[in-house]
């Protein structure tokens, strides 16, 4: 049987005190003596929505309860800001309250990875996820601007591999026009979410810098006009995320807690979207993700599809297709 037909076990609590009971059920002793990520976005200056320090420090505490060596982990970012060099990354740690007093381990912040190839193409994972067998997810879910919805999936996606994989991500999903098949209907214009294109009369144009390489305009052109430059970021995502996580013991662990239109990397991020949810923990990072999305859609429906005009189930459903993992799960309250 194929990891795409397994059924995987999510477990969903609503009480920050079952996350023991919750992690029993997969195989958090093992993670003894090992130096342990815990992959998290420590969010971006500004930001409100990001995973705060004392949820963090109580996941740290469940890691040394099992006698493992936690340190927190995240990666210097593709665009200009403190985030993108590991020192300015540092800092806003800091400025959040990631420090060892208050959450209980230290940060290590990563500029640098490894290759690994999934279906055919490099992804530079970060070096300190390369050399770790053993891995905690931490993922905060909540909108994005360019893939719908983040979780487990876009936190290593994305989160995971290096600035130069995540700029060549998100070039390569940006719209590629084929002069010879566009009938100039403007369908493509008047659905992207950033304005970044014009078409009249007989004239396309892009704004690259407007350009976040969602893939809603190529979608939604009717002519096949429009092609990736390499391929859909949510089919990117599923990808860089297997190199991240392949062969390695990884616990997924989702809140579903100050759910926000915009990602935490949004200094601008400011409406919540659905009301809080819990908690959902699994081995398996598709099922979580289905798991999010299918719990938050049953609360506000479609309501990352409303808010961002992109379909958020895509990440999940390539990832299925790549054996990542399975959109099939058992959900199980405690
Ligand atoms: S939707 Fe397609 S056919 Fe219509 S203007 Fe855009 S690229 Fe051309
Ligand atoms: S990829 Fe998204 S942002 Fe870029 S032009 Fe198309 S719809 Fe607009």
């Amino acid at each position: 049987m194929g990891e795409k037909d397994r059924v995987k076990k999510v477990i969903f609590f609503t009480d920050l005190n079952k996350l023991h009971e919750a992690l029993d059920n997969f195989s958090i002793k093992t993670f003894a003596e090992k130096k342990v990520p815990v992959k998290l976005h420590m969010g971006e200056e500004k930001n409100k929505f990001f995973p705060k320090p004392d949820f963090v420090k109580v996941v740290v505490d469940e890691l040394l309860k099992v006698k493992a060596e936690p340190f927190l982990h995240d990666t210097t970012v593709a665009y200009p800001g403190l985030r993108h060099t590991v020192s300015g990354y540092q800092k806003v740690a800091k400025m959040h309250g990631f420090t060892k007093e208050k959450v209980g381990c230290n940060v290590i912040i990563d500029d640098k990875g490894v290759k690994v190839r999934v279906e055919g193409k490099d992804y530079e994972v970060a070096k300190h996820l390369f050399n770790s067998t053993y891995i905690f997810a931490l993922s905060h879910v909540k909108g994005h601007v360019a893939t719908g919805m983040g979780g487990a999936i876009k936190n290593f996606g994305m989160g995971g591999v290096t600035k130069e994989t995540k700029r060549k991500m998100h070039d390569g999903s940006k719209p590629v026009y084929q002069k010879d098949a566009c009938t100039y209907c403007g369908v493509c214009a008047e659905v992207c979410p950033f304005g970044a294109l014009d078409v009249k009369d007989n004239s396309w144009q892009k704004n690259n810098g407007k350009c976040f390489g969602c893939g809603v305009c190529v979608e939604n052109c009717s002519q096949n006009a429009l092609e990736y430059e390499d391929a859909d970021l949510q089919y990117a995502l599923a990808c860089s995320t297997k190199a991240c996580v392949q062969d390695k013991n990884v616990i997924y662990l989702n809140e579903l807690k100050r759910i926000s239109d915009s990602c935490d990397c949004d200094a601008y991020a400011k409406n919540i979207i659905c009301p809080d949810i819990g908690y959902l923990v699994s081995d398996d990072p598709v099922a979580v993700d289905k798991a999010s999305i299918d719990l938050i859609h049953d609360v506000k429906k479609d309501i990352f599809e409303k808010v961002t005009h992109i379909n958020p189930l895509k990440q999940v459903e390539y990832g299925e297709e790549i054996g990542l993992g399975s959109t099939k799960y058992q959900s199980i309250e405690i």
